[in-house]
């Protein structure tokens, strides 16, 4: 079977928790602040919180910029539900922008219209852009948006470490960057989520968080905020220190397969291919097919193939919780209903050969073909 993805797990990752484990220090300690440390050189900017999850870094980004009930923020229509969840989860209201079908992130030609067509009684606080798949979102539109409106920016990189805007990596143009080191991801911990931030003040605030509440002060400890447990384990963090020495090879090696894809693919006109933007660190390669196929009948074809596809990520609109509670239909965020239903995503991993990725694409255009 040719997985979706497979996380690249060596004797080396073996070692550094194996040494971890038998030091007895199990809960954040050295190897965490040395792998904050690495993180922010790598990211280029002030300072990194490493926390238990994506989805924790989203929660703590929100919770410490105090948005929640009578607040408003802005979520692309197409994204993992956790970007989307974390809003719930503190109390506000997302507000839904349809995706490009190009780079299947927020459409910012859409974001201006959507604040100014905005009456309900909550106000608009923030914009959370995804840089969905490592596809690097409009940055310079989304932060002239949010100057102009007065929004604070949360990126949700959680796909997208190594994503260069500009020649500047993403995550550190927003108030915070949110990554995630789950095993689908570029590099992983097992669970794992880093913030990226450039204020020192929010990332004594943010270690707070994490940390129950606790503030080090000399006496001791005080507890100055009912905090969360969002702490990053000492040996997921060698283990993600060991990862992200081995990155820049990975990341290289993903950005040439993409390459392979395009070049076998591109004959076809069943699906449209992901733009080859500019920076994109390609954590996942999603097509998106025609509407003439049933894209989950493809997938069970491919799987007697003995190859691994799925869907790429989901419209929001479309998920029971949020169609329920704001009465969505499918039609208001068209793109996003189109790529939930026909986007699949292939196997793509750096451990994948370009002859295995030949043998996929010559399995799906006679799939395709069968289907046609
Ligand atoms: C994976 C993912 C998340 C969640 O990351 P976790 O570390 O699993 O919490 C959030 N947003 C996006 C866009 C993702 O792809």
């Amino acid at each position: 079977m040719i997985k979706l993805s497979k996380p690249s797990i060596g004797n080396e990752e073996i070692e550094v928790v194996k040494n971890v484990l038998l030091s007895g220090q199990l809960v954040h300690g050295e190897e965490c602040n040395l792998f904050e440390k690495e993180l922010a050189e790598y990211l280029n900017c002030e300072d990194v919180i490493v926390v238990s999850s994506c989805t924790a870094a989203l929660h703590l980004s929100l919770v410490a910029q105090g948005i929640g009930k009578g607040d408003a923020v802005i979520v692309p229509a197409f994204t993992f539900p956790a970007t989307v969840n974390a809003v719930e989860l503190v109390g506000a209201s997302p507000i839904l922008v349809d995706v490009s079908l190009d780079t299947y992130d927020i459409d910012v030609t859409k974001i201006e219209a959507t604040i100014k067509d905005w009456h309900g009684s909550e106000k608009i606080k923030a914009i959370i852009p995804v840089h969905e798949f490592g596809c690097p979102a409009d940055m310079s539109e989304i932060m002239r948006i949010a100057d102009e409106y007065s929004l604070l920016v949360i990126e949700d990189a959680a796909c997208a470490l190594g994503s260069e805007y500009n020649g500047k990596k993403v995550g550190t143009f927003g108030v915070t960057g949110c990554f995630s080191f789950h095993p689908r991801k570029a590099i992983t911990t097992g669970e794992g989520g880093a913030i990226a931030v450039n204020n020192k003040k929010l990332a004594e605030k943010l270690r707070i968080l994490r940390n129950h509440g606790i503030k080090y002060v000399d006496n001791g400890v005080d507890f100055v905020l009912p905090g969360y447990n969002y702490r990053m384990s000492n040996f997921q963090a060698a283990l993600g220190r060991t990862q992200l020495k081995k990155f820049d090879n990975w990341l290289n090696i993903r950005k040439n397969l993409q390459k392979v894809y395009r070049e076998n693919l591109q004959q076809i006109n069943f699906y449209r291919l992901p733009k080859d933007v500019d920076g994109h660190s390609w954590q996942t390669f999603m097509i998106c097919l025609d509407e003439k196929f049933d894209r989950n009948a493809i997938i069970k074809k491919l799987r007697i193939n003995n190859i691994e596809t799925n869907l790429g990520a989901q419209a929001l609109h479309c998920l029971k919780y949020y169609k329920d509670k704001y009465g969505y239909s499918d039609e208001d965020y068209p793109n996003a209903a189109k790529l939930y239903k026909q986007g699949l995503a292939l196997p793509f991993y750096q451990g994948l050969s370009v002859n295995e990725i030949t043998m996929v694409s010559e399995n799906l255009v006679s799939v395709f073909k069968e289907y046609r």
